[in-house]
This record gives C-alpha cells, structure tokens and sequence, in this order.
C-alpha cells in the first residue's frame, strides 16, 4: 500500500456528540488540500458509543484507521499511539471536540511545505470560560520557565509535525510527557500560526482540575531537574550562614569573653545548623546522580540527522 502524504491524529476520549460532525467536516476539508491522506482516531478507553461510531465510520472509508485501547490513558497517550502507525511524510494532531477547526489543517501543511519542522497554534479568540484561561497563562508561565522552551500556547493540539520528529518522539522511552514540548526539542525550525477557536461543541472537557495538576507535575519533572538540585542549593545557603553566625559568635566570644551569647547556647546552633546544610547538601547530591539516571533511562534520541552530504551520494 502506497504512504498517505498526510496523517491526521485524533484522541476520542467519550466524543459520541462531536464524532458525526468532526467526520462531516475534516473528511472534505483535507480532501480539499489535495493529497493523499489518512485519519486515526485513538478511541481512549470512551465509555460511551464512541467506539462503536467510529468502527462505522471505518466500515465505509479505507482511509481511517480506528486504534482502541482497553482503558483510559490520557490523551498524551492516545497521540503517542496515533504517531506509531502513522505512516504519513507531515503528520497533524486534532482535537475530537471541534475546538480547533479541521479547516485550518491547511495552513499548517503549508508551513511545513515552507520547510518548517514543527508549526505550532496559537488560538485567537480562545473561547473557553475565565477560569480556564487564566490558568493557562500560568501554566504557560511556568512551562516557559521550567523548560526552556517558548510556546505562545502550549495548550492547543491543533499542531503539525514533519515526519522525522515524531519518529524521534516515538523512540523516546518516556512514560509521561508532554507532546508539544518534547516536539520543539527535536525541531530546527518552529512556527506559529494563529487559528480559530470555537467553543466546546458539545459534551464536557476532559480535563478535570486534578488532571491539569497531573500535566503540570509531568511537564515539571520531565523538562527539568531542577526541583532534585534545590536541597543542595538549600544546604549550601544554610551551612554558609551558619559558618558566618559562627564566626561573629567567635568573635564575639573573644572581645566580651565567657558569658557571650548565652554561655555558647548559640555556637551550639550554629554547628547545628552547618550540618543540616550538609545533610541537604547530600540529599540535594544525591537528586543530581538521580536526575542523571533519569535522563539517562529515557533514551531520548539525542539528535535527529536531517541528511548525509558527500560527493558519493549524488548521481
Ligand atoms: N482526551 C483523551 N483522553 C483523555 C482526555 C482527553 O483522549 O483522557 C481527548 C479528548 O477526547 C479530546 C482531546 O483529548 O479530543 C482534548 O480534550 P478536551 O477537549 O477535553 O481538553 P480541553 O480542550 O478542555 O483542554
Ligand atoms: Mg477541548
């Protein structure tokens, strides 16, 4: 079987609303781009006639591929497993829940034409309630920071990704991760483009508050580890101050004699308080050796070769 030119993926997690209506409109929206294409969907463990949707819809187009997971494991999870069969050279990821509109797929793909690697989305308009957005802002503050890598908008899906980064994101042997990020570390050349964004069309979100803490903790303690180095950094700050409280109770000791500061109750404290600094400096080295473990059993690949130049290798 020949490879589509293009992959969609879309995560189902109890989307029985939105399915006929996603279907009704990407379906003619990416035959209109003019390539060959194929869709697939991740039912995410849905307890409710998603699946049973979408094995129909399959029934009758060739072109979709329907992947079922036997519980729910978020919809990282669900992308993940779309960009292992994805077969396509450009693959875009979509949400079910007509939030991102499929008719903008179009102006990602031709940005990747332009020779982008990864083209990102940045929603204009975001209709979603106060709460939500400002809790994105933070979220988007505290990503920037914590990772490095600057989104204008972590939380839209609706993104693009050229071929070789989501193999390499595919050979990254990580349990919980955060797409979006993880693409940019792998991409040369990043963009945004701005996209509509409507309103939930129907059914919930997905995402509890407790669900967006889980991401919040997974995108912390997969980008970075600095939260293992701050005990040394604490130790070091405390030892030092002890080691200076010392020296002036010493000092002191020396000019107003024995009954100084409590007849030596507080040098008493300021050798305490060295050695906490150096119990947390010890914790604080021993997150640094786990944070290299750590890094070390995700066997993130650690460079993607666009090509090989030689004089051998042209006609
Ligand atoms: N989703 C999923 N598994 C989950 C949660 C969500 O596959 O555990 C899918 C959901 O069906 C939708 C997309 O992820 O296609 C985004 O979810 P949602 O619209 O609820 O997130 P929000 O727009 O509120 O951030
Ligand atoms: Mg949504």
């Amino acid at each position: 079987m020949v490879e589509p030119q293009l992959s969609v993926v879309i995560p189902v997690f109890n989307e029985e609303e939105n399915l006929p209506e996603l279907l009704r409109r990407l379906i003619p929206a990416l035959g209109a781009l003019g390539r060959s294409f194929e869709v697939i969907l991740v039912n995410d463990g849905s307890r409710d006639r998603s699946l049973e949707l979408l094995r129909a819809a399959a029934d009758r187009d060739p072109r979709l591929v329907v992947i079922d997971f036997n519980r729910n494991y978020g919809q990282h999870a669900a992308v993940f497993a779309g960009f292992e069969s994805a077969r396509g050279a450009v693959i875009v990821t979509l949400d079910a829940d007509l939030q991102n509109p499929p008719e903008e797929i179009g102006k990602l793909v031709a940005k990747i034409d332009e020779g982008f690697d990864v083209v990102g989305s940045v929603r204009v308009q975001r209709q979603d309630s106060l709460f939500r957005r400002l809790a994105s802002r933070l979220v988007n503050k505290a990503t920037a920071l914590t990772t490095g890598v600057q989104l204008s908008d972590y939380g839209c899906m609706l993104r693009a990704y050229r071929r070789e980064v989501v193999q390499a994101l595919c050979s990254s042997h990580e349990i919980s991760t955060f797409i979006p990020v993880l693409a940019d570390m792998f991409a040369g050349r990043v963009t945004e483009v701005e996209v509509a964004h409507a309103e939930r069309a129907r059914g919930e979100s997905k995402y509890s508050l407790w669900k967006l803490v889980k991401l919040q903790f997974d995108l912390m303690t997969s980008f970075s580890v600095w939260p293992l180095r701050f005990a040394m950094l604490l130790g070091l700050i405390m030892s030092a101050g002890a080691m200076g409280v010392a020296v002036v109770l010493l000092g002191g000791r020396l000019l107003y004699g024995q009954q100084w500061a409590v007849s030596g109750v507080f040098t008493l404290f300021a050798v305490l308080f060295f050695f906490i600094g150096v119990l947390f400096f010890s914790v604080g080295l021993l997150g640094e050796y786990i944070g290299r473990i750590y890094m070390q059993v995700r066997q993130r690949p650690r460079f993607i070769i666009r090509s090989v130049i030689s004089r051998k290798s042209q006609p």
